[in-house]
Parts: structure tokens; sequence; C-alpha cells
């Protein structure tokens, strides 16, 4: 006593009306002896016969019990759909899941591809076949694309006498079918495929509960199925992501290797020819030899991110005096300060000790000269550059401070990263690969130090380095 909803527009002309059926989530499953599960005494009729009640509250008790039982089946189900996060077996929990509970001979799922909007089969009772892989469920005239189209459960008792039925997919399976149920997979008002039962078990045939087994698993189903996919996603894009990572270490390594041999040549050439030259050609040379000595120490720059990524540095110390390594470098930058007319400050705390560390002294070299032309380059003419050290504790603290361009505060961490540069590269007036504070951070991170930016847009930035004055200090 099922209120089926005939489709008017895709009803078989042939069809039977007991047979065909479509079946509306709303009606489907409303039978005339339905029982509600706000079931309330107040409805029953005034006078009743006490043997007629009490048979009548012993149906609905059975009726609730099937319920009961079926959703506790259900929800134990989607606890399981809940924990698995691979697409593949949780199809193939769905496809068991839904024979076992709609107890019928075999299930299938077909999902709609979301680049080319085909409906495909994505598994079966049995495993995929390649025929059935191959095959595209047409979204007009079959029974999957109905489902799709109208987003509503359909049953049909005899798919023989169903236009919509087409045998291909029983000779892809070697399978015979006789009834179907299919339900929408659906998440959030949109279809993203189709779940089919096939040939109920006994004599009965499909009931309203099958019909509400299966829309409520495909429920679950559907929400599990779009996790899964999206995490597939999200897994494709990250291993996408590592090999464009990889082919860049590549390119980074092949590039550094190939460049610099040629490029000692030029340098040791360039260095003869300049003392045995004078004139306007040795001024020629000059700039020859400027020009290879910026290339080296981009190339020096690729090697070293290259090693930093791989791991491959090693600590080479010895003690040496930071104060006087700070001093040498504000000499070796003297002339660009004074070619931009830059103010530059330094205090060391306390004033009367060489600040001596144990650390790799290149390393530290590396640290400081990439922070202060960092704060040369980013700041305009007649601005001020402040350099202080102190040490506290066990620990020298370090800023590199200047009245620059700035940073804004959602770049603070990106800026550490290999390549990035807060303006795009084509456009933008500093020159550089943005290696410098990878290669920076890196080599802090190696002596179990800590780099860091504050900093104001149009106002100015301090690069905070904290490093141990010697290894295996205690924090203090
Ligand atoms: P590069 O200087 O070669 O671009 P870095 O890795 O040294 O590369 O720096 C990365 C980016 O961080 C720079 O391109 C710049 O946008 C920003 N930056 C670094 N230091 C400063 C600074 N002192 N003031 C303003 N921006 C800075």
């Amino acid at each position: 006593m099922l209120k089926y909803l005939d489709d008017p527009d895709e009803t078989p002309e042939s069809g039977n009306e007991n047979d065909d059926v479509t079946a509306q989530p709303s009606d489907a499953y409303i039978s005339e002896d339905d029982v509600s599960d706000d079931f309330d005494d107040r409805t029953l009729p005034v006078e009743v016969d006490p043997q007629d009640m009490d048979s009548v509250l012993k149906q609905k008790i059975v009726g609730l019990e099937r319920r009961i039982s079926y959703l506790e089946r259900i929800v134990k189900v989607g606890h399981m759909l809940n924990s698995v996060l691979s697409l593949e077996p949780l199809l193939q929990i769905i496809v068991q899941s839904a024979t076992e509970l709609t107890d019928t001979e075999a299930c299938s799922i077909m999902l709609i591809d979301k680049n080319t909007g085909e409906l495909r089969f994505s598994e079966s009772t049995g495993g995929l076949t390649d025929a059935l892989r191959e095959l595209i469920i047409p979204l007009d005239g079959s029974i999957g694309g109905w489902v799709v189209r109208q987003a509503r459960p359909l049953l049909i008792r005899d798919v023989k006498s169903d236009p919509r039925w087409h045998d291909n997919v029983d000779e892809a399976l070697d399978f015979e079918t006789r009834s179907i149920l299919g339900v929408p997979l659906q998440v959030r008002n949109k279809v993203i495929g189709v779940l089919e039962v096939v040939n109920k078990n006994g004599d009965e045939g499909f009931n309203e509960d099958d019909i509400q087994i299966a829309t409520t698993l495909a429920a679950q189903a559907a929400i599990a199925i779009e996790n899964a996919r999206l995490l597939d996603e999200l897994q494709q894009a990250y291993r996408d992501l590592s090999e464009v990572d990889q082919l860049k270490n590549d390119f980074v390594s092949i590039a550094s290797h190939e460049l610099r041999t040629p490029l000692s040549v030029i340098l040791g050439y360039a260095t003869f020819l300049k003392d045995n030259v004078s004139g306007q050609a040795s001024e020629q040379l000059e700039i020859v030899l400027s020009s290879a000595m910026k290339l080296r120490s981009l190339i020096d720059d690729m090697v070293n991110v290259r090693h930093i990524q791989a791991e491959e540095i090693e600590l080479s110390r010895s003690i040496f005096s930071l104060k006087q390594l700070v001093v040498d470098l504000i000499d070796e930058f003297s002339d660009i300060i004074s070619g931009k007319n830059l103010i530059l400050t330094k205090k060391f705390v306390p004033d009367n000790s060489p600040l001596n560390i144990d650390a790799d002294r290149q390393k530290v070299y590396l640290i400081l000269a990439n922070l202060i032309s960092n704060a040369i380059k980013f700041t305009p003419e007649k601005g001020r550059i402040h350099i202080n050290l102190e040490l506290k504790g066990h620990k020298y603290w370090l800023n590199v401070i200047d009245t620059g361009i700035g940073i804004a505060s959602e770049d603070y961490e990106r800026i550490f990263d290999q390549f990035y540069q807060v303006e795009p590269p084509l456009t933008r007036k500093y020159q550089g690969m943005g290696l410098g504070l990878a290669i920076t951070k890196g080599m802090v991170e190696i002596h179990k130090g800590r780099v860091w930016v504050e900093s104001v847009v149009g106002k100015g930035s301090n690069f905070v380095v904290v490093l141990p004055s010697a290894p295996d200090v205690q924090d203090t």
C-alpha cells in the first residue's frame, strides 16, 4: 500500500502501474498503515474494541522496532563511513552496506566526473571490470541519469519493461538485473552520483523500508564520498606541488653547478688581465670583474640554499669576536652606505668585551651580511640603520634596524621562504633573488638560534637574531 508517484514524462508507455513506480522522497515511503514516530493516543477513534486497539498497538510497536533496528544499523555504517578517508575502500564499504541493509543481490555506485560531467561506474558488487569502467551512462534516457536529473529515488520492479533500462550493464557484469532501486547521492543540493541496489532477495520485492534505508545511507555516503574526493584532490595538489618543488631544486642544483666552472674561468682571466693592463682597459675589466663577482655571489646563494634544503650543512666552529665581525662588515659596506647617504650607528653591550662566540664564522658572516645588505637595499637615501649587539645571559641578541620601506605583518613569515619577495619580481625596483633571508634563517637555525622580523610598513624594520654564545648553552 505504498503511495508511489508515476513520473508523467518518464513513465513507459507499456508500463504496468504496479511494476513501474517512481518514488518521491517525501511520499514514497508513506504507507497508509505507516507508523508515525510521534504516535499519539488521541488520534485513535473514541470507541474502539479493546482487542482491535491491542492489535493496532502491537502493529505499531513492531513497526517502531523495525525502524529502530535499521536506524541502529545505519548509524553503525555512518560511523564506519566517517572513519574511512580513501575513496576506493569507502565505496566498497558503501556497496557492501547497501546490499546488506536492503537485502539485495548487488549494488553499484555511479559518480559524476567533475571534469567531464559524465556519469560513470565507480564501484560495484564484485568490483569494477574494465568494461564497466569504460561505460558512460547517458544522463538522458537511462535509470541512473533519471535519478541524477530528477534528484529523487526511482524504484523499478521490472527493468525489462522500462525503456530507461539498457542491458549493456548486465553484459559488462555478466549479471541479470530484475529490479532496481536508485537513489541520488546528494551533497548540499548537488547530485554527485547515484546509488543503485539491484534485485531484492525473496519474493516480496522492494518495500518502503528499502527506500528509506537506501536514501538515508546515500545521504551519509554522499558526504563521505565528497570528503574523500576533496582529500584526494588535496593530496594530488600536494604531490604536484612537491614535484614542482623538486624540479625547481633540480634546476637550482644543475644551474649552480654548471655556472660555477665557467665563471671561475672568467674571474681568473679577468683578474690576470686587469693586473697586466692599464688605462681604459683596466676600468672596463674592473666592471667585468665586479659583474662576475655579483654573479658568483648569486650562485653561492643558490648553492647555500640547496645545501640547507638537503640538510647537508655542517658547522665548522671556532671562537671569534662577533663584535669584530660586525665592525668588519660595516667596513665592507661603507662605500654603499655613504653612496646612499645613510646614517649607520652601532651599539655593543657590554661594550668593553670582544663578545666572543663559538660558532661557524663563515655562516655567521652570511647571516650578518644578508641582514645588513637588505637594510641598506630597502632603506631610501638619507635613512638610518642601527645595529645592536647585546649579550643576555648566554645568548647574543642582534638587531638590524632600519628606517626603510617596512614589511606588512602577513609577510613576516613568508619573507624567510626561498625566492619569496614582497614585490612581484618582474616589476620590482630592488635587485635580488629572494634567497638571502632563507639562507639567513637556515644558518641561524643550524646554530640553534632564532630569527624574526618586527616591522611597520613605511616606517622600517627590525630583524632580530638570537644566537647561543656556544653550543648547548642553557636557556636563560
Ligand atoms: P632579496 O633581498 O634578494 O629579495 P631576501 O630573501 O633577502 O631576498 O628578502 C626577501 C624579501 O623580504 C625581499 O625581497 C623584501 O621584499 C623583504 N625584505 C627583506 N629585508 C627587508 C628590509 N630590511 N626591509 C624591507 N623589506 C625587506
